[in-house]
Parts: C-alpha cells; sequence; structure tokens
C-alpha cells in the first residue's frame, strides 16, 4: 500500500496558520512534561475556561506575549531544500496529524506525492 510521504515543502508550517498558532492538546502538555520540555512548555499559553477545561495556546513567544508568525521550531534545510520539524519526535499531535485524509490534503496545499497518485490512506 502507498505510504504517506511528507516532501518537507514546508508549506503546512509556513503557511497554515492553524500549525504554527493552534492549540496544542492536554495529551501535548502531559507528554513535554514528562519529558522535562521546559523549552517547548514556555511557548505556551494556557487559559482557564472554566472547570476541567483549558485552552492551551502555542506558540506565543515568551519574551514578547506575541503570536508568532512562523513556527520557533521549523528549521530550514542545510541544503536549502526544504525545511525540518526541529521537535519532530514530539511535536504537537496536530502537526503529527496533518494532513489527516487526502481530501484534507487537497483542501489545505498538501502535495504529498502519495496522495496524489490516488491512496486515500495515510499509513
Ligand atoms: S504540506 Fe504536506 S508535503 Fe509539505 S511539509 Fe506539509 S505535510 Fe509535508
Ligand atoms: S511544530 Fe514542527 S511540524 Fe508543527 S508547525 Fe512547527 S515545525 Fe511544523
Amino acid at each position: 500500500m502507498p505510504k504517506f510521504d511528507c516532501l518537507c515543502c514546508g508549506h503546512c508550517c509556513l503557511n497554515l496558520v492553524d500549525a504554527y498558532q493552534g492549540c496544542v492538546s492536554d495529551a501535548d502538555m502531559q507528554r513535554w512534561r514528562q519529558e522535562g520540555r521546559d523549552d517547548l512548555l514556555a511557548w505556551v499559553v494556557t487559559l482557564a475556561l472554566g472547570p476541567d477545561n483549558q485552552l492551551h495556546t502555542a506558540w506565543v513567544d515568551p519574551a514578547t506575549g506575541d503570536d508568532v508568525e512562523r513556527c520557533p521550531w521549523l528549521l530550514d534545510r542545510i541544503d536549502g531544500n526544504g525545511y525540518l520539524c526541529g521537535i519532530d519526535a514530539t511535536k504537537p499531535d496536530h502537526c503529527r496529524n496533518y494532513p489527516e485524509h487526502r481530501q484534507h490534503a487537497a483542501a489545505t496545499g498538501c502535495r504529498s506525492i502519495s496522495w496524489e497518485s490516488g491512496d486515500d490512506s495515510r499509513l
């Protein structure tokens, strides 16, 4: 079965505001606490919406309190041919799960080769 094949074009990280100004999940927060990733937690602002209801907004520059215009973990490849996620092993769930399916990829501009061949499955 063909497999989702990221081209490392950087489109999703650079141009989809939900990627770099989205909300991270409770699971992301818990994982980063367990991993001791204070460097990541510092870029998240948690809003209390009610009992047991929190919104974790990311990424927010800890120096200025402003929403970022570019993901702070996005790296330019040394060869100049695309981008890499600097926190790939523990990136937020919404990044890990993007794109959710072929239609999502098409609607948001992901040009994965595998899905251009017509395969609907991500893995
Ligand atoms: S837009 Fe698609 S191919 Fe490009 S970096 Fe994102 S997931 Fe990979
Ligand atoms: S955390 Fe990684 S995958 Fe998510 S927007 Fe930033 S660079 Fe892209």
